[in-house]
Formats: structure tokens, sequence, C-alpha cells
């Protein structure tokens, strides 16, 4: 049973179609990521799921009941909603943040308690630093993690992040990029997100959906919408280097040669053990080398091949 399913939905602002005829459905335990040029319909799609905004045409399923049979205030609360900027309540402590929907839901205290020091571990925040902690206190990444810790507290059969990360830099970007992939490896939920960075899209999806215009134009693995664009439009937002992209979902250190303590590494030849293949393969291009050295700070961990990663980019069929 799909957790979420749009048959044929339609949605028009002054009679001009934002999104139409979309129908996809969303399997439990998959992250779909919704990407597409700005205008293309990702937030009116997002706004449908928690009923911001009703179809004009079609039907949403929630769950196998039609969302309008929801009232909108108890679907929002069955639904976990991570945005850009957070918006955690100023005046309420990191747990009472985090504890906001479980005690609309009325869990029990002990239950409410327990689920605090759960999800926080869970997003990298040790509890007994950060429960007591003031949102001013926190810094940009830290305020992200508790707004995905808030989300994650109910325990949502849905998470919906609409630029979840769009608000800090590069640096902590990806460390939260990491939070999530963490948390699916742990706890495997359904998640819709929406984001503009279309490496962000590759690294996080199970399953992307393009969109154009209101029209979805392909639903499929990143993989295979990488390697089989179902449109010139696809094929286009994709963009030139559209062939190493996928390399992004795999690190240096999983497919280097392991090598033994004290060989001498020049400054230069030399790669980050989670660095991404994408990254690793354009370095190597830039310094016409055929392999580089794979570290950990200063520590020599293996060795990576150019043609282990061109062998790579032909197998991966996913
Ligand atoms: P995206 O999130 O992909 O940038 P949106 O879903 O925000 O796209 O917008 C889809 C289309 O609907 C755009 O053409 C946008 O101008 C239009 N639109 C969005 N919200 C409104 C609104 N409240 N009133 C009129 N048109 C809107």
């Amino acid at each position: 049973m799909p957790v979420l399913q749009f048959e044929d939905v339609g949605v028009l602002y002054q009679g001009i179609p934002a999104v139409q005829n979309l129908s996809f459905a969303l399997q439990e335990g998959e992250v779909s990521v919704l990407v597409g040029p700005s205008g293309c319909g990702k937030s009116t799609t997002l706004r449908l799921v928690n009923r911001l905004l009703n179809p004009t045409t079609g039907k949403i399923f929630y769950q196998d009941q039609p969302l309008s049979q929801y009232e909108p205030e108890t679907l929002r609360r069955s639904m976990g909603y991570s945005i850009q900027g957070v918006g955690l309540f100023p005046h309420w402590t990191v747990a009472q943040n985090v504890a906001a929907v479980p005690q609309l839901l009325k869990w029990p205290a002990a239950r409410t308690q327990s689920r605090i020091d759960e999800v926080l571990d869970l997003v990298g925040l040790e509890p007994s630093r950060f429960r007591k902690k003031f949102p001013a206190e926190l810094s940009g990444g830290e305020a992200q993690r508790v707004g995905i810790a808030r989300a994650l507290a109910g325990d949502p059969p849905l998470l919906l992040m609409d630029e979840p990360f769009g608000a800090v830099d590069a640096l902590q970007r990806n460390r939260l990029q990491k939070v999530l992939l963490s948390i699916q490896k742990h706890v495997k939920k359904t998640i819709l997100l929406v984001t503009h960075d279309l490496d962000e899209a590759v690294l996080l999806s199970d399953r992307l959906l393009v969109l154009q215009q209101g029209r979805l134009v392909q639903h499929a693995s990143p993989s295979e919408v990488l390697r089989s664009p179902a449109t010139p439009f696809v094929q286009e937002f994709l963009g030139a280097d559209r062939a190493l992209k996928r390399l992004i979902r795999y690190r240096a250190q999983d497919v280097m040669e392991p090598l033994g303590a004290g060989v001498e590494v020049g400054s230069l030849d030399q790669v980050q053990h989670n660095t991404n293949l994408r990254d690793a393969f354009s370095l190597m291009v830039a310094l016409g080398k055929d392999s580089l050295y794979v570290v950990d700070g200063s520590q020599v961990l293996g060795q990576l091949y150019k043609k282990a990663i061109e062998k790579l980019a032909a197998e991966d069929q996913s």
C-alpha cells in the first residue's frame, strides 16, 4: 500500500494550471525528491499534501483514505514537517520544541520524554547537552537538526521537507545531508522532499520526481533518470555532468584498495576518505592522475583508481 497517492491531480490559480495530470505514489520507507526549475509546481504539490491547498481536480489518498476525509489539523499532526529556517518556538527549550507533537497527540509523559532523547540522538545532538537550550543558543545547523527531530518526534508515517537545508552554509548542508542519510539507515521514514539543489536530490533520493511546468515528466530512481532522461527537457535540466552525477552517491573509501600504514603521500594527489567519487574523479582529471591516495586526516587508508570509478559508473544500473 502506498503511503501517499496522487491520481490525476490538478490545481488552477485564476484559471492557470500550477500543476496538472499529476499521478504518482510514494512507497513506504522511500525518500522521494521533487525537482524542477523554479515555478514548476514543487511547493504547490507539497501544499496539496498537507491540505494548505485543495486540488481543483483529481484525488489524493493518504494511507488509503481520501485526503479530503481528514480534518486538516489532524492531518498535519500526523505528518512531520520540516522547513527552511526551521520555525522553532523561541521561548521553548529544545526538549519542549521536540515534544510539541507528542503532546498534541497526548502521549504519556514518560513516552514523550524518552522519545525526545531518541530523536535528538538520531539527529546527532547529545540530549544531555541540548535538551535545556533555547533556540537562540543554537547554531544554524543545530537548529535545523532540532527542526528535523521535532518533525520525527510523533513518528509520522510521512515526513514533508521543504528545502530543509536551504538556510545553512555548504559545510552544514553537507553534514545535514549525512544526518538524513543516517536517519534513513536506521528508521527508514517515508519522506517527500523539495530541493532546488540537484546534487542533493541525487544524493538523498530513492526516487526522483522531475516536474516541468506543473507536469510530472519522469518518476524513477536517480540512476535511471541520470542514465535515461525521459525527455530532452530532463536531459537539459540534469546538466552536462549528468554521467558523473550518480557518482555523488559513493565515497572514495567505498571503492579504494586498502593500503598498509607508513606510505608517504604527496600533498596534492590525495583525497579525504569521505569525498564523493564525482569530486574525486574531477580531481584526478584536473591533476592528470590515474589514481589518488585516500586519507583520513593525515593517515593513509588506501588508493583510489580511475579505472575502478569508470568500472563502477558503467556497472551502476540500479
Ligand atoms: P515551485 O515551488 O516549483 O517554484 P510553485 O508550486 O510555487 O513552484 O508554483 C507553481 C506555479 O503556480 C507558478 O507558475 C506560480 O507562479 C504559480 N503560483 C503559485 N502560488 C500561487 C498563488 N498563490 N497564486 C497564483 N499563482 C501561484
